[in-house]
């Protein structure tokens, strides 16, 4: 079996902020008792946190006792970074500003899933902003452009961002942790929750 990932991230944070927002998401965590302070490596092949002695705040309240023992680290991310699903392919997407849904999982297209020429659009445009470019994607429905982080995601999320937070091998994460830590910072954050479309 494969590691699973769940991830939370800054979508506002500069480049030049990222250290000092890294730091203060890294008390946070450490003061609720998300995460112990120590790093070790126990994030599969990197540095992270071990869970906290009060790791239960960040999961969804119908986790019925979750062994600490058995979930990894949380690692804490800085640096200019895609985030991608931790199972299975990108998609569908909705283009924010039409609500156009694209390759969305059929009967008919599920094997095509991910084939969809707009959702080739938005992972090469999250390849580029890793690379310094631009991540405006354009709709192929209504002709508007928006920021890879405005589409909407199904089961497939992705987001690039300068701070993000990896937890590997976690029982789902509540639903409103990442909004939790959207007031902590005061920043907008994205988590790769599936949305309803
Ligand atoms: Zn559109």
């Amino acid at each position: 079996m494969g590691d699973y990932f769940q991830w939370i991230v800054d979508v506002e944070a500069t480049e030049v902020q990222a250290a000092e927002v890294a730091d203060r998401l890294r008390r946070w965590l450490v003061e609720r008792g998300v995460i112990v302070p120590e790093e070790t490596l126990c994030a599969i092949s990197s540095p992270g946190h071990r869970p906290g002695p009060n790791f239960l705040a960040a999961l969804d309240e119908s986790e019925v006792d979750p062994n600490p023992d058995h979930m990894d680290g949380v690692e804490i991310q800085v640096g200019r970074r895609l985030f991608y699903p931790g199972q299975g392919e990108v998609g569908p997407a909705e283009c924010p500003a039409c609500d156009h849904t694209f390759g969305e999982l059929t009967f008919e297209t599920f094997d095509q899933w991910g084939d969809d020429p707009q959702i080739g659009e938005l992972v090469a445009a999250a390849g580029r902003w890793v690379e310094g470019g631009s991540a405006e994607v354009r709709c192929r429905e209504c002709g508007s452009s928006a920021h890879l982080n405005d589409w909407r995601w199904g089961y497939g999320a992705m987001a690039v961002g300068h701070v993000g937070i990896t937890f590997w091998n976690w029982p789902p994460l509540a639903e409103g942790f990442a909004h939790a830590v959207s007031n902590e910072l005061g920043h907008r954050m994205r988590d790769g929750l599936p949305q309803k479309l």
